[in-house]
């Protein structure tokens, strides 16, 4: 009797690996499990379960399996839905979806490792030839792995040679290398059991007199616990009695304290009793009705609240209800730069039953997150997160808030899988039967199409809480302020004005400036060369305070140049400008005020938003200069100003969603005005004043803007009226690349005729050496996506079959952004 089980592997195979397994391995297993499984010569993997059966696989024989590594699945049966979902969606393949999801420290690749064992000698006439000659090269070397066994037998199968070596005890080998998630203990201490008497403890007292220290340590332990009433941790005692840790130890060997450790989560709420969450004023209350109602018969609603409304304080209502239902929540945001004010702001409410989820965890934090969430711990009832939370194992999914629902970054660009967040969340909604709600102040046009065509439920809220004023915004000629002299670097003088009084009175300012690296480039302005990077087919960007020209790819860098590289003319102009160049020029101009910079270079590390987010919080910062990274859902009491340096970098960007999101990245930012009952101010700068989306802008004309964009998206056939698939072509021979695109994209059009675009080169068509080449397929709604799809697929593999092309990277991305 043949018993055979069916994993997922952590890499892009198109399906599912059959291997072996013997009855009682059958009857243990259960989908979800994670077991190591032998796959190509040598390489060990960490594989998850997915289905038990007695099929034998017809093209090659099933191999055992190494190992199982589970008790209890650890990916849960709904995730393996889920992640069918995705795959056939994003066109991935499962192994993808689950290296995606599954934090790093449960997967692992890595060989077994072969270690000596030091404890015995093993005499070489015990050992048979091959035995000795990998026992011998482990005198030479402290470890071998699998492949380094294979090559000094020369031989493929050597997994009998260890186990005879295993077996006489001359080697071991590593099985930690499969788990590399160890839970944190802690060390605490109490009083030994001998003591628990009043006599006995009397008598020990009386003891310690003569080690006063020793006493006072056991004094303070009292203290402590009668105060806590908790476990005390070592290093608290440590702290607390002025002890050190050798005088702890001498109270251990004496009998009079006993050690025991506790796991605990490297995430720690420390906070204080719960407060009640606030109550709603009228039109909270009357949005908080409407979307329980619409929630009566759809699955997913948008709530289009104005910024500065309190979407948030209704969101915490409906989490309220969620818990009582004793459901968990899951709270997605765009970016981790916004979790740090609202962790706070639901642990006021919620304690430690919120948990985050972000990439900047660490692997073994996300393993304590995703078991917490696993099991239904009382500390993972709301799960707060980005992108990748959506991944988590829930087990009893009520509610999905998707806060700031238009924000791209929802959606992964690389690798695989390629999913948007929002809608993959709706997906894993429907699978618990729970409910979407998404929230913005500047919907997509996706959402708010879905939710015009009667897809979605929809609720609006127009009014800002305690009817702060929205904010006076005013438009900034540049290019008159440039002829009329009336320019400080890339400072008008209204925007000086405007800061100078500000600063007076007390209050804090924003300056925004589009992402970095996109304008900061060194031009000569006498021949007009700039310089590039030799890997990227990119100009390099100005770093001032390294002074260097850096690629904004690769990292490919020099020292920044003092004459033109091209004609030598010491003319050079950095053209356009960054946040950093922004900074330089408010401390020129504002030498008094106190300024901080909040974008990528500046906020690396675990930590790096919290520091200056609190900072500016604090009121230690008066001035933020910052890039798209602040526009998001920050609540900050006392800024009065908002400055957009530069409207235009916006607009211009090639991108068919560039109006859109300027409009959403300029309305978002001024959101960050006065929001108590001084009325905000924004300046937004530009060449262009008369653009309709600035005018859309300032009028704060959402409906406009939907409607000229839905326009415009349906004579250029774009998303939401057409669906959208890019497929890149990369490769480091130039040659290869055009062809293999053009051959493909004679493929499409015989299918999908003049819904086929380019290929054409992007922008910046060479990054790490390779080129880069784009198809986008438009499909058309009546056009059936899982059809069209299948297509795509066929043309692929005809594709890869061509030899010319089997090397060029194809990649497929759905929903393209
Ligand atoms: P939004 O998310 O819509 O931009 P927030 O939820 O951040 O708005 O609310 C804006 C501010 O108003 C926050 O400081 C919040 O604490 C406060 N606020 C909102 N609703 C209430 C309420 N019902 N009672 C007291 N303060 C509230
Ligand atoms: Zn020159
Ligand atoms: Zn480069």
């Amino acid at each position: 009797m043949f018993y055979f089980i069916d994993v997922i592997l952590p890499i892009p195979l198109e399906k599912c690996f059959t291997y072996q397994v013997t009855q009682a391995e059958f009857d243990f297993l259960k989908p979800g499990m994670r077991v190591a499984v032998p796959f190509g010569k040598s390489k060990i993997y960490t594989a998850i379960v997915q289905h038990s059966h007695r099929i034998a696989p017809e093209i090659y024989e099933a191999k055992d399996i190494h190992q199982i590594l589970d008790d209890v699945p650890i990916v849960t049966q709904m995730q393996l839905q889920h992640w069918q979902w995705i795959a056939s969606y994003y066109m991935c393949t499962l192994g993808e979806v689950m290296r995606s999801a599954l934090p790093s420290a449960f997967v692992l690749e890595s060989e077994t490792i072969i270690l000596k064992n030091k404890d015995l000698v093993i005499g070489d006439e015990t050992l048979k030839d091959d035995e000795f000659l990998v026992y011998e090269a482990l005198h030479h070397q402290s470890s071998l792995k699998i492949q380094d066994v294979a090559n000094i037998l020369d031989k493929k199968n050597v997994l009998p040679v260890i186990k005879r070596l295993i077996d006489k005890n001359a080697v071991s080998v590593e099985e930690e290398i499969f788990e590399k998630y160890k839970p944190k203990l802690v060390r605490y201490v109490k009083l030994s059991s001998k003591y628990s008497s009043e006599a006995a403890l009397k008598d020990l007292l009386e003891d310690l007199n003569r080690a006063p220290k020793q006493r006072q340590v056991v004094m303070t332990l009292f203290s402590i616990s009668a105060q806590t009433k908790k476990p005390v941790k070592v290093t608290e005692l440590v702290e607390e009695s002025d002890a050190n840790t050798a005088i702890i130890k001498a109270l251990i060997d004496k009998d009079v304290l006993e050690e025991y450790h506790i796991q605990t989560d490297r995430i720690l709420y420390d906070g204080d009793e719960n407060e009640d969450s606030k109550r709603l004023n009228e039109h909270q209350d009357n949005t908080l009705k409407d979307i329980k109602e619409t929630f009566k018969d759809q699955n997913v609603t948008l709530l289009h609240g104005v910024t500065s409304s309190g979407k948030t304080e209704i969101y915490v209502k409906l989490i309220e209800d969620t818990l009582q239902e004793g459901k968990q929540v899951l709270y997605l945001l765009p970016e981790i730069a916004l979790t740090t004010q609202l962790v706070s702001r639901l642990q006021m409410y919620f304690g430690e039953k919120v948990a985050v989820f972000h990439s900047k965890y660490s692997s073994h934090e996300r393993v304590e997150v995703w078991n917490n969430v696993l099991y239904n711990s009382p500390k993972a009832q709301i799960v707060l997160g980005a992108r990748s939370s959506v991944l988590l194992p829930f087990q009893k999914l009520g509610l999905i808030i998707v806060d700031e629902e238009h924000e791209t970054s929802f959606k992964q660009f690389d690798p695989a899988p390629r999913y948007h967040a929002r809608d993959t969340a709706i997906v894993l909604a429907n699978l618990f039967n729970a409910k979407t709600l998404l929230g913005s102040a500047t919907p997509s046009l996706e959402s708010y199409y879905n939710a015009k065509q009667g897809k979605y439920g929809f609720v609006e809220l127009n009014h800002r809480f305690n009817n702060v004023l929205m904010p006076d915004i005013e438009l900034v000629d540049i290019q008159d302020k440039h002829k009329r002299k009336r320019m400080t670097g890339h400072f008008s003088d209204r925007l000086i004005e405007e800061m100078t009084e500000t600063l007076k009175e007390g209050h804090q300012i924003i300056l925004f400036q589009n992402r970095r690296g996109f304008s900061p480039i060194v031009e000569c302005n006498t021949c007009g060369h700039s310089p590039q990077c030799s890997n990227c087919d990119v100009s390099l960007t100005f770093h001032q305070f390294k002074n260097q020209l850096r690629c904004h790819y690769c990292g490919y860098h020099m020292a920044m140049q003092t004459k033109c590289m091209a004609c030598s003319s010491l003319e050079l102009d950095s053209k356009g400008f960054g946040t950093e160049q922004v900074e330089e020029e408010v401390k020129t101009l504002f030498p008094e005020a106190k300024v901080a910079r909040m974008d990528l270079d500046t906020t690396r590390g675990k930590y790096g938003y919290d520091k200056i987010i609190n900072a500016f919080e604090q009121e230690e910062v008066d001035i933020l200069v910052g890039t798209q990274m602040l526009t998001k859902g920050l609540d900050f009491r006392n800024v009065r100003l908002v400055g957009i340096m530069n409207a235009d970098n916006m607009l211009n960007f090639p991108d068919f969603r560039a109006h859109e999101r300027s409009f959403q990245l300029m309305v978002q930012v001024s959101g960050r005005a006065g929001r108590t009952d001084v009325r905000g101010k924004v300046l937004i700068q530009t060449y262009n004043p008369y653009h309709q989306i600035l005018k859309q802008v300032s009028t704060n004309n959402f409906i406009q803007m939907y409607e000229e964009q839905m326009n415009d998206r349906h004579n250029y056939k774009y998303p939401p009226i057409y669906r959208l698939i890019k497929i890149t072509f990369k490769h480091k021979d130039f040659q290869k690349v055009n062809l293999g695109a053009d051959w493909y994209a004679k493929s499409l059009r015989q299918v999908f005729k003049h819904n086929v675009l380019g290929p054409e080169f992007p922008p910046i068509s060479r990054i790490r050496n390779q080129f880069h080449k784009n198809i986008l397929v438009k499909i058309p709604s009546k056009q059936s996506l899982s059809k069209t799809k299948e297509a795509i697929v066929k043309i692929n593999n005809s594709f890869l079959s061509v030899k010319d092309f089997r090397s060029v990277r194809v990649v497929l991305n759905v929903d393209n952004y």
